[in-house]
């Protein structure tokens, strides 16, 4: 199956966990694969993982918080490939700490990542978007996105606001052929989880009806699925991928 066949793809955060995996099922899926992440050495790694299943992959050290360098990676990409067809906004982080506990540091830092991180990207690739006449920007929220956590208010504030962008880009971009989806995932299994207690996980897999955290591909096949044209009438829509966790 090469549902993304020949589309230029920008994934950030795709060094590792859920980006990495959603690297390589777009590549498996044909797409050229941009990996957007931190580290020089990780991007170069994820880069040989897509290249090894046979897809076009390049990589860029992009911090999303940097505009100027969000802008000069975005116009490298136009500058070889002619335009970006899709853009995963998937690079996160937690600082979590009850409200009375948290700085303002642990507060500033997870919006300017996770939400001012999302809106310099989007924003980046807008015109040429438009300029195309067709696009999608996919974007990473959470259950937490959705219903809060506990020690989260950083997080569960930029997750709620990247829905508000969802909703409000799928509105102003759908008449210029873009379309706009977020994906609200439940507990994954991945290193953003580490500083979560055994016995908190523990408790979360007994919730979810499946009785087990995700894996990243099955969210990675969720982002596949949007950003094909399987997906050509999905827009503005937020995709819970939680095993059931709040039903
Ligand atoms: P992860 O920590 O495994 O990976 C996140 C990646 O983002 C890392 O490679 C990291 O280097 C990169 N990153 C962090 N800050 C960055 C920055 N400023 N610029 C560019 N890259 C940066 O996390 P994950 O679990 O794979 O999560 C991916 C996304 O999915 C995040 O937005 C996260 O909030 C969301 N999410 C994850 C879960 C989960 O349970 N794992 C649940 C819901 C939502």
């Amino acid at each position: 199956m090469s549902r993304l066949s020949n589309k230029i793809c920008l994934i950030t955060g795709a060094a590792q966990g859920i980006g990495l995996a959603t690297a390589e099922t777009f590549a498996r899926e044909g797409a050229t694969v941009i990996v957007a992440d931190l580290k020089p050495e990780a991007v170069a790694a994820a880069v040989r993982r897509c290249q090894g299943l046979g897809a076009q992959a390049e990589g860029h050290a992009l911090d999303v918080t940097e505009r100027e360098r969000v802008d000069a990676v975005v116009a490298q990409v136009l500058a070889r490939h002619g335009r970006i067809d899709v853009l995963v906004n998937n690079a996160g982080i937690t600082q979590d700490a009850r409200l009375q506990k948290m700085t303002i540091e642990q507060f500033d830092r997870v919006i300017d990542v996770n939400l001012r991180g999302v809106f310099h990207c989007a924003q980046a690739v807008a015109d040429a978007m438009v300029r195309q006449g067709h696009g999608v920007i996919l974007n990473a929220s959470s259950v937490v996105g959705l219903y809060g956590n506990f020690g989260q208010t950083n997080y569960a504030a930029s997750k709620f606001g990247v829905i508000g962008f969802t909703k409000t880009w799928a509105r102003e971009l759908g008449p210029k052929g873009i379309r706009v989806n977020a994906v609200a995932p439940g507990f994954i299994e991945t290193p953003i989880l580490g500083t979560i207690p055994d016995k908190v996980l523990e408790e979360m897999r007994q919730r979810v009806p499946l009785h087990r955290l995700g894996r990243p591909e099955e969210i990675a096949s969720v982002y596949a699925f949007l950003a094909s044209d399987d997906a050509s009438y999905v827009n503005g829509a937020v995709i819970e991928v939680s095993g059931g966790m709040s039903v």
